[in-house]
Formats: C-alpha cells, sequence, structure tokens
C-alpha cells in the first residue's frame, strides 16, 4: 500500500515568499529598466565580516592538508564551537546551559521544522498570528491542529499566556518577533515559563534575532528566566547576527533536564540527529567559532548596528509621514498598518505599481496580519531611503 501524507493538503500551495518572488519576477518582465527595491524578503545583504573571511580560507586550507584534513563532523557539532557558544550567548547571562545540551546545525530553519517530530500526532500545538510560517507548517504537514494566539496592536502583538489552552502542548514564541518585531520583557516571558511548567507544555523558544535586542530588560535567551530548564528549546540561527544566510550555521538547545513522560527531549533528538542528521560543514563551524572572537564579535556588531540604522529611518520617517508602525527598535522588523484600510495584498500590489517598492504582505503571515505589512531593515542604507521616499511620495 502506497499513501501520500494527506496533511500536506492543508498547507497553502506555495510558501509565502515564493509567491512573493513570482509576482516581482512578473512585474520586472513587464517592466525592464524599472529599479524595484526589496524590503521584502528577510535575507541580510552585508558581505561577511572579515574574521569569518579568514576563518573559512585558514579552515579550507586545513582541508587541503592530509594531517589537517577533517571529515564527518562529531554528530552535536565541533567542541570548540558549541563552547564558544556556551562562553558568550549564555555564562555572561546566567544561564546555566553546558556545551553538550547544544546541538550545532545548518540553521534554525530546520531544526525549528523538524522539533515537531518528538511529539505525537495529537500534540496540541500554539503560535502567534501573525506567524513566521515554519512553525504552523510544519505542524500542519504532520497532521495537528494548531491554536492560533491573536497578536494584535491591543495587546501589543504579544499574546496572552491564557491563549495557549490549558491543556499541557507544544507553544511556539519567537522574540524578538519576525514579523511583528515586537520583544518581550523578562517577567512577560517568565509568565510564559511559569505556565508551561504549570500545565507540562514545552516552548520552542526561537531566538534568530537576539542579536538585534537594543533596549534593556529584554531577556536574550529563555534561559534568563527561572524554571525555563524545565520547559523550553530554544533555537539560535547565524543568519542574522552574522550574515550566515548563504553559509548556513544555527543551534538548538535543549537542557538535559528536559523531560516529559519519563523521557528525555535531549535524549531523543541526539538519537535523531544522528540518524538524520551529519552535521554542519567543518569550514561553516568555524567561520561560527570566528564570530566569537574579538574581532568577529565588533565586526558582526557593526553590521547589526547598520541594519537597524536602516530601521530607525524607516520607522522615523514612515512615522513623521503618518503611517503607523510599530517594531524596529530591537528587531530588524517594522509591522505598519496599511493606509486608507487597504488589503495587505492591495497595498503590496499598489506599491509594487506605484512606487516599485516590495514589501511582504502582513496576511502572508496569518489572519491577524491582514490589514498590515511587513518591512525589513535588511537593505542597504541608500536603497532604504529612497524606498522610503518613494513610499512618502505615493502615500504620504
Ligand atoms: N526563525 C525565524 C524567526 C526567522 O525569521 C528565520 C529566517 O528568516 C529563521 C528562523 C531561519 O533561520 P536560518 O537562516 O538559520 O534557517
Amino acid at each position: 500500500m502506497l499513501n501520500l501524507n494527506p496533511y500536506y493538503k492543508n498547507v497553502s500551495e506555495n510558501y509565502l515568499f515564493s509567491d512573493i518572488a513570482r509576482k516581482v519576477n512578473a512585474y520586472a518582465d513587464q517592466h525592464p529598466g524599472e529599479k524595484i527595491i526589496r524590503l521584502g524578503i528577510g535575507d541580510v545583504t552585508l558581505p561577511l565580516a572579515p574574521a569569518v573571511i579568514g576563518a573559512l580560507r585558514a579552515a579550507a586550507d586545513e582541508q587541503s592538508a592530509k594531517e589537517s584534513f577533517r571529515g564527518y563532523a562529531p554528530d552535536l557539532g565541533y567542541s570548540f564551537l558549541r563552547e564558544a557558544i556556551c562562553e558568550n550567548d549564555f555564562r555572561p547571562r546566567g544561564c546555566g546551559i553546558t556545551p553538550d545540551e547544544i546541538f550545532v546545525s545548518d540553521g534554525a530553519k530546520c531544526d525549528v521544522g523538524n522539533i515537531q517530530e518528538l511529539f505525537t500526532r495529537d500534540t496540541s500545538v500554539a503560535v502567534c498570528d501573525p506567524v513566521y510560517p515554519v512553525y504552523a507548517d510544519s505542524n500542519i504537514m504532520a497532521g495537528r491542529k494548531i491554536t492560533y494566539m491573536k497578536c494584535t496592536a491591543e495587546n501589543g502583538f504579544l499574546p496572552d499566556p491564557d491563549s495557549a489552552g490549558d491543556e499541557a502542548g507544544l507553544i511556539y514564541l519567537c522574540f524578538p518577533n519576525n514579523p511583528t518585531g515586537a520583544a518581550i520583557t523578562k517577567p512577560a516571558l517568565q509568565a510564559w515559563v511559569d505556565r508551561a511548567l504549570k500545565t507540562g507544555s514545552i516552548i520552542i523558544y526561537d531566538a534568530a534575532y537576539e542579536a538585534y535586542i537594543s533596549e534593556s530588560g529584554i531577556p536574550h535567551s529563555i534561559y534568563e528566566c527561572e524554571g525555563a530548564e524545565g520547559c523550553a528549546v530554544e533555537i539560535r540561527s547565524f543568519s542574522k547576527n552574522a550574515g550566515f544566510t548563504g553559509l548556513r550555521l544555527g543551534y538548538t538547545v535543549i537542557p538535559k533536564s528536559l523531560e516529559r513522560g519519563g523521557s528525555s527531549l535531549h535524549a531523543m533528538w541526539a538519537r535523531r540527529h544522528s540518524t538524520k542528521y551529519n552535521g554542519a560543514p567543518y569550514i561553516i563551524q568555524r567561520a561560527g567559532e570566528a564570530v566569537y572572537s574579538p574581532e568577529g564579535r565588533a565586526q558582526t556588531k557593526e553590521q547589526v548596528a547598520y541594519y537597524m540604522r536602516n530601521a530607525k529611518l524607516i520607522s522615523e520617517k514612515l512615522t513623521e509621514a503618518g503611517f503607523t508602525l510599530t517594531g524596529g527598535k530591537n528587531a530588524p522588523y517594522i509591522w505598519m498598518k496599511t493606509p486608507g484600510g487597504l488589503s495587505s495584498w492591495d497595498f503590496f500590489d499598489l506599491l509594487l505599481e506605484k512606487a516599485q517598492v516590495v514589501g511582504t504582505p502582513g496576511s502572508g503571515f496569518g489572519a491577524c496580519g491582514e490589514g498590515y505589512f511587513r518591512l525589513t531593515a535588511f537593505g542597504g542604507y541608500e536603497n532604504t531611503l529612497e524606498a522610503v521616499e518613494r513610499m512618502i511620495g505615493v502615500f504620504g
């Protein structure tokens, strides 16, 4: 017998960004020579930091000599990288995470999409609305039902922990948030942890944008919260803090004390990792280690500052021109209300047609995103300025 997975029919036919690319390409074909400015997809544009490039070159040289050649990487990742992660991302923040609780991977997206495999099909799942599509789609593909937790202007785009329901389940949280740019305070995140500990839920905490936090009082890791080792998995990426979207590197933290029904999630993920995954490349892990060197830290910090200058520019100029927006302070995303009550896609089409600027329709992230539009700060400064001026020219 052979049956295809019927649940694939329950996700939309295309990934949001494929739809956008198709529309933009069609417009470009019809209007050759027009300059389109893309503030849509969340991809970085600055080249890799010199410290990262140096490490890549040195590691490539090592691979060319018999004595220093390396083949398959250790299952969980090289210890030089896992130690650097602990030393820099967790110890200074008082988190008791140890290197053997870190699983290195080739990026956050696959970990975020695959983690649901550890749970049965009848596990309940709660995600924010609007949502980074992977959390919802990966669970829908596995046949799970989803509870959407509303994030609206009224609740400051922060869902109420009560909206996850009373029973134990999987809860996906992403802070600083993609797409709304919202950040969560430590007491507010602690309330989620307390609730998960009470209900037996597990929080999948996506901290891909942690490097963009600029305000104090905003936790960089969920493990800054009391008791989080007993209810949370944290997923991180090198994509946005160090420009690794093309190189590919990320990691997942699963505390050894995280257990449900007598089973260790750490042991299960380790088993899965060793069965289905052969590790991020050696040269990329060396490049990741270089991100934590003094030069690497300084250079990548500068890159983040460059993007956040764009975020400030977008926020200030569009606010001045009368647009209603949020985000952009602790995240590279600006979440904007569409002018004149336009639907998200109508605004997308109009903006492309009249200003040749591309953003992301909020409705692509969920029902609560309807009437909103996401702009990203990942463009070049001059292009970002030009895009904002064009927008103000048309809609201001
Ligand atoms: N998580 C969030 C919230 C993201 O926005 C993204 C990328 O846009 C990712 C994860 C994916 O990160 P990576 O490039 O490491 O797969």
